[in-house]
């Protein structure tokens, strides 16, 4: 697999790092965000070291698909029916972890537009 030295997510993935894991599987681990924005807040990561969204190409298509369907189940087991999903991409858009997630928050009102 695809990784990174010293990336902080692909050593989540490979359990060199602990974090509170909700779920993984081949491709994608969902765990507890440390700082968490929302009463809910977790992130769906693909293992694959994919920096940003402007890096997934067309082989990665299937991936972020399955990304969008765990998000949705993380949410649903953590008792959510609406939930805000949110891929920041570029230090501009707020990235800070350049290891592709996908956000999921809730349990509180989420604003929109986002700041
Ligand atoms: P970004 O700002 O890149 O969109 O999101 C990165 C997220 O990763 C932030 O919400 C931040 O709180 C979370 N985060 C950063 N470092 C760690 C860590 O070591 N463990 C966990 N569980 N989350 C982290
Ligand atoms: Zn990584």
């Amino acid at each position: 697999m695809n990784r990174a030295p010293g990336c902080i997510f692909c050593q989540i993935a490979s359990k060199e790092k602990p974090a509170r894991l909700l779920y993984e599987d081949n491709d994608c681990i969902v765990f507890e965000d440390i700082n968490p924005k929302a009463p809910v807040h977790v992130l769906v990561v693909p293992r694959k070291h994919i920096p940003t969204l402007n890096d997934g190409t067309q082989e990665d298509e299937a991936l972020l698909g399955r990304l969008l369907r765990i998000a949705a189940r993380a949410a649903r087991e953590k008792g959510l029916s609406g939930f805000r999903t949110v891929i920041n991409t570029n230090a501009e858009a707020g990235q800070t972890i350049f290891h592709l997630h996908v956000h999921v928050m809730g349990g509180r009102t989420m604003r929109w537009p986002p700041g």
